[in-house]
């Protein structure tokens, strides 16, 4: 979707750690829920969408403080996101139901992109685009404490200022301003940087990933320098809480090596400044992000995977069913790869503010002992092949750092060169709000050189 973010300047507005300490409390040890998905309904895509902000503790205590407002019309009202979302969020909170409908959210998408034929009731959509649109739309409801505090950009906000220096004749481009909610990375470039540079870390194949070359930013095209492509310089002007990856395939059917040899080069913990290059109002904001989670899929259908710490385990959420996984990262890329499932988003949450949401962990957990395991008979309508198995409180800790094999922890090399041969580019915006993948989109393919 393209987002008309520009004028949400998010703030470091962070609740006070006070307040997210005491809707920590408001949210205690819940068991995970599962969300419904009758035949037909395809509400697949939306599930892991919602489960996911339930699970991302940032966003989820952030929404628990986010203020209630009154509408003048019902019409008004069924087109609220936040309403939408509140309603879900109150079966997670207070319901003894296992099963949670999201239909609120789905008829308030289909309300509002109807006129695009996007996000319909009875339709599959992908997951990383509802994931935007959820944001987007919270974004234009504007329900923050002050005109420039909105929740969906203090957490997810991945606001950058970008400009060109030519490396000819030394031209620079005037600073443009961005803002979006994922960062997208294609996944082929990625696997052919990691299998050429195998000791980079995953940060640094990322940023070589997504970097993009412009031409030459003089206007006059009489002056201005042929045969040159320049590195665009992306400076990050705000640290989200959560970075969301999104996983751009070249197939939506990868084999079970491409799934494997992917999730093998995520790391449990990244450092953003190896990612991005920092404004310099954000020097000192150094802060490392873990993975909290991820949404995949596989034939039509989507399923999302996140670490539960009270159970040791990673469990998988697929529609009404919620299920254990494994104690590692390694039993979660096995389960990839059996059931050929890939991942679309990753989400890795800042750890200073999940140290900060979790102040309540210093009291005393009334039951240290995870609860048992117990197997819930389901209602007749939903579309489920086996029971759900309830697995006591849900996600609250984050997962050990597991750094797989294959990453080495060397030091970031230098970015790769561009050819100078590459012909320069038709028009471009440095300027990028959509949804799809904005990397390199008017780069020659192959362009980005490997060493
Ligand atoms: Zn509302
Ligand atoms: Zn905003
Ligand atoms: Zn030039």
């Amino acid at each position: 979707m393209a987002s008309s973010n520009q004028g949400c300047v998010p703030r470091a507005a962070h609740p006070s750690v006070q307040a997210l300490a005491t809707a920590g409390r408001k949210a205690p040890n819940k068991p995970s829920k599962g969300l419904i998905n009758n035949k037909g309904e395809n509400n697949c895509f939306l599930n892991v969408v919602i489960q996911s902000l339930w699970h991302l503790d940032t966003f989820r205590l952030k929404f628990d403080l986010w203020k209630d407002h009154k509408h003048t019309s019902e019409e008004e009202g069924g087109r609220c996101v936040h309403c939408a979302l509140k309603n879900i969020w109150t079966f997670y909170h207070h319901s003894s139901t296992q099963l949670i409908p999201p239909h609120s959210l789905r008829k308030t998408l289909h309300l509002l992109f109807q006129e695009e034929d996007r996000f319909q009731i009875g339709s599959l959509d992908d997951a990383a685009e509802a994931l935007d649109a959820v944001l987007e739309s919270l974004h234009k409801l504007n329900l923050g404490d002050s005109d420039d505090s909105c929740i969906a950009h203090n957490v997810f906000g991945i606001k950058m200022s970008s400009f060109v220096s030519c490396r000819k004749c030394g031209k620079s481009s005037e600073p443009l301003t961005s803002n979006r909610f994922i960062e997208y990375v294609y996944i082929s470039t990625l696997r052919e940087l990691a299998i050429k540079r195998p000791n980079l870390p995953f940060e640094t194949l990322l940023k070589i990933s997504t970097q993009e070359f412009r031409g030459c930013p003089e206007p006059d095209e009489q002056v201005a320098c042929t045969d040159i492509l320049n590195p665009v310089t992306r400076q990050l002007m705000h640290i989200p809480e959560v970075l969301a990856l999104g996983l751009v395939w070249p197939t939506s059917n990868p084999s079970p090596e491409e799934i494997i040899s992917t999730l093998r080069i995520v790391q449990m913990q990244i450092e953003l400044q190896n990612l991005f290059e920092f404004h310099p109002s954000l020097e000192n904001s150094r802060t490392p992000f873990v993975l909290r989670g991820m949404i995949c899929y596989y034939g039509k259908h989507y399923d999302a995977y996140y670490y539960c710490s009270v159970r040791h385990s990673w469990l998988v959420f697929d529609d009404a069913t919620v299920k254990a996984v494994g104690s590692t990262w390694a039993d979660v890329v096995n389960r990839c790869r059996l059931g050929h499932y890939h991942p679309s988003v990753l989400f890795y949450e800042r750890k200073d503010m999940l140290s900060a949401s979790r102040i309540l962990s210093s009291v005393p957990p009334r039951n240290p002992q995870p609860e048992p395991v117990k197997l819930v008979e389901l209602p007749p309508a939903a579309t489920v092949t086996q029971p759900v198995l309830q697995v006591a409180p849900s996600v609250q800790e984050i997962p050990k750092p597991v750094i797989p094999e294959s990453v080495s922890q060397s030091q970031p090399e230098p970015e790769a060169e561009p050819q100078t041969s590459t012909p320069k580019l038709a028009g471009y915006s440095l300027v990028q709000h959509s949804k799809k993948p904005r990397v390199v989109s008017n780069i020659p393919a192959g362009y980005i050189v490997l060493p």
